[in-house]
């Protein structure tokens, strides 16, 4: 059950003891980690040794964390070109698991484990629930999917070695998670923030109020999204949502999570050290600066990745996190630098709309943005549901929604776009990671 706020590492869950470590002692003990990581992959990786060797470097000119800029980035496409085993630092004897992206766009990336690389992501995944305030005798559901992706197993081992209760849901089938949801008695959720937000409009029609079961908290991930919709969610379902990240590159969910506090997602530094970089030129940038978001894996033997481009826009924030935890925190991430859409010369992300849309009430979070090109000029159309009670009211009332939508695009996004109000449910729910963007431009 949800305890009382955690102050110290005194009373935290005994998983976390890393969490409040020493800032001291958690440096020193990522630079000898990456050091190792560093000599491992240069021995057993041929891509990476011989992107050392063009820069004359050697694993001996690492002395310092801040010599990690001298080593070469590794980005998705050096996974897609070397598929399926050519990144792996481990004969595959030493192999206990292979997950896959599902591999809608080329060839899939494949990304593999040790037992020992099972074992610290399960602990990852502990430290990342104990940080929301799960324990023994909670019951937590894990709705991602099972299988090459590796938000299922990934969450259900972490949650299982919690010594929770876990409810293998899988994806898909609302009426059955909601059924699981009601009669098991689940106190936690695991599933993207789109999905949840399907269930929840789902057990609405069957005549089931979420906030009278035993439900309190939410580990959303998988997708970005943004502090609008975490309040959004909050204020309907009376659960504490939390964001929780995590990549299969680096290792899959629970490279960081969120606390109790909410001021940004916690990396679990020991295992995943980040850096900052512009994303247009690869410079490394300071504390507080938006950039991309850079990965090194600190400790995995199987598939070490130094220094990943994960194309995520976020910034590592300066000051410590009142929990107490010493782990540097990342801002949620609301967009990546591939969702980057270009309307009329100006930069527009997905994440800038859900944000506009929902401080206007009277809207629901569903939407998706349609992109079309007229007379050789970009057209971007957002259509939005609207509330059921929304949509019976006068059509004057719909008429005003629209005008306040139009003025909180035009206001957060600086072009102007067309706004298409839309009957609840008319928009496609999505199992998953959610399709907003159609985008119907030819060139
Ligand atoms: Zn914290």
């Amino acid at each position: 059950m949800i305890t009382e706020l955690e102050t110290s590492a005194a009373n935290c869950h005994p998983a976390s003891a890393r969490d409040y470590a020493r800032v001291e002692e958690l440096r020193a003990l990522q630079l000898a980690r990456l050091q190792a990581v560093v000599d491992r992959s240069w021995n057993r990786v041929r891509l990476f040794r011989e992107r050392m060797d063009e820069r004359s470097l050697a694993p001996a000119d690492i002395r310092s964390l801040a010599d990690i800029a001298k080593l070469p980035f590794t980005q998705k496409s050096d996974l897609r070109d070397t598929y399926p085993f050519g990144l792996f630092a481990s004969p595959m004897k030493d192999v206990v698991r292979l997950h896959a992206s599902s591999g809608t766009t080329g060839k899939p990336i494949v990304v593999a484990y040790t037992q020992e690389d099972v074992n610290i992501w399960t602990s990852a995944i502990v430290r990342c629930l104990a940080g929301c305030g799960l324990d023994r005798g909670d019951v937590i559901q894990v709705a991602y999917g099972y299988g090459l992706f590796t938000g299922g197993l990934g969450a259900h081992y972490g949650a299982e070695s919690l010594g929770a209760t876990v409810v293998p849901a899988s994806g898909g089938h609302a009426d059955r998670q909601i059924m699981l949801l009601k009669d098991f008695g689940v106190t936690a959720m695991c599933c993207t923030p789109t999905y949840f937000l399907h269930l929840i409009e789902r057990a609405a029609e069957m005549g089931i109020d979420i906030r009278e079961l035993p439900l309190r908290a939410g580990i959303f991930g998988a997708e970005p999204w943004s502090e609008a919709m975490r309040q959004r969610i909050e204020k309907l379902n009376g659960v504490e949502a939390f964001d929780i990240y995590g990549l299969s590159e680096i290792i899959g969910p629970g490279v960081g999570c969120e606390c109790r506090r909410h001021q940004g997602l916690h990396i679990l530094e020991d295992l995943f050290f980040p850096e900052i970089v512009d994303p247009a030129t690869g410079a490394p940038l300071p504390d507080g600066e938006m950039g991309e978001l850079v990965l090194t894996t600190l400790s995995k033997q199987a598939m070490p990745m130094i220094r990943y481009r994960t194309r995520d826009i976020t910034a590592i924030l300066t000051g410590r996190c009142d929990c107490g935890r010493t782990t540097r925190r990342i801002a949620r991430i609301g967009r990546r630098s591939d969702d980057m859409l270009i309307i009329r010369g100006v930069n527009v992300f997905p994440s800038q709309v859900e944000t506009a849309l929902l401080e206007v009430e009277g809207t629901l979070p569903h939407y998706q943005i349609l992109l079309t090109r007229e007379h050789g000029l970009d057209q971007m159309e957002v259509r939005v549901e609207v509330t059921p009670q929304m949509f019976e009211d006068k059509i004057g009332a719909l008429q005003e929604l629209n005008q306040r939508l139009q003025a909180a695009l035009d206001h957060v996004l600086g072009i102007r776009v067309r706004v298409t109000l839309a009957e609840p449910h008319s928009i496609e729910r999505s199992e998953g990671k959610a399709k907003r963007v159609i985008d119907r431009r030819t060139s």
